[in-house]
């Protein structure tokens, strides 16, 4: 069963903030399953991905890498999901929703996905400092 500790674990914390980071903002209440799974699939959606910032029940948990997140056990392990019938559909899980998020100073890349997403304390642009944007 992957945890918590080995997906931190696998992050470089030394990598700085930059205006191109792409945030995965969890909490550790969803699941470090969950979350690398989320984290395989956007790696998954274009090859150019190469690294995910993992901000961690509000706080940078530092870069995880492509090979890094792959190299952890997502899809095949459902056991913290709660879930067992997805055996068919590797790689799709579609009970929750992932909100897209965008940093809204000019000319900022800065973006992430969000599956947990509180109004009252949205994830921040680490470069910026201002709440990140729900993308329509
Ligand atoms: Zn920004």
């Amino acid at each position: 069963m992957t945890e918590w500790d080995q997906v931190l674990q696998a992050t470089d914390g030394a990598v700085a903030a930059s205006e191109d980071d792409e945030l995965l903002v969890v909490t550790s209440a969803t699941g470090p399953v969950l979350a690398i799974e989320l984290a395989q699939e956007w790696f998954g959606e274009d090859d150019d991905r190469s690294a995910l910032r993992l901000v961690v029940d509000g706080i940078d948990r530092g870069v995880l890498r492509r090979t890094a997140a792959y190299a952890l056990v997502g899809s095949s392990d459902r056991g913290t999901l709660g879930a067992g019938d997805h055996a068919t559909l590797p790689g799709h899980s579609v009970e929750y929703v992932v909100l897209r998020l965008h940093c809204p100073h000019e000319g900022c890349q800065v973006s992430g996905l969000a599956l947990s997403y509180d109004p009252d304390d949205p994830p921040t642009c680490s470069v910026h400092h201002v709440a990140l944007l729900v993308a329509a």
